[in-house]
């Protein structure tokens, strides 16, 4: 059956900005444990999400391209490729990856990307 297309989109732009938002503020130097909870919260996403086609598609890119969670830098770029995995899929232009950190400024403090980490 036809789905909810503009709901979905929604659920979407909403779930990318949360997740991109999040790797932009985890840390630069992450324990052992702080790695473990973001690998988690991709996996379990993948799992959970309500759109059962974006979740399949989510679980496939998460086996060919496992999370990267050493550092704030790897974490943001990583998801920022997944992200243009789907626009690839879903037709949709490629986005420069070097505008992350203006992008997803959450007006918490220091910018995200310029450490010297
Ligand atoms: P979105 O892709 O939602 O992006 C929102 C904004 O993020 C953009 O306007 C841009 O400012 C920024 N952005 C774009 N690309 C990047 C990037 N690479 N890195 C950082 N920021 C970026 N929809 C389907 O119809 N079928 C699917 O199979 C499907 N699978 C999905 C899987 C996942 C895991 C998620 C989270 C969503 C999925 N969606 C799917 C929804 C789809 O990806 C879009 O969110 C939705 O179509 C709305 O698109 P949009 O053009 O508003 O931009």
């Amino acid at each position: 059956k036809l789905g909810n297309e503009t709901a979905k989109a929604a659920l979407g732009r909403a779930t990318w900005k949360l997740m991109h938002t999040v790797t932009l503020r985890f840390p630069e130097h992450p324990t052992a444990d702080e790695r473990e909870a973001l690998k988690s919260y991709f996996h379990l996403t993948s799992r959970l999400y309500p759109c059962g086609e974006c979740a399949t598609e989510f679980q496939q890119l998460l086996k060919k391209f496992p999370p990267q969670t050493s550092s704030r830098r790897a974490a943001s770029l990583w998801l920022c490729r997944v992200h243009n995995e789907v626009n690839l899929r879903l037709k949709k232009p490629e986005y420069d990856c070097a505008n992350l950190s203006t992008e997803y400024d959450c007006g918490c403090g220091d910018d995200p990307l310029n450490t010297t980490s």
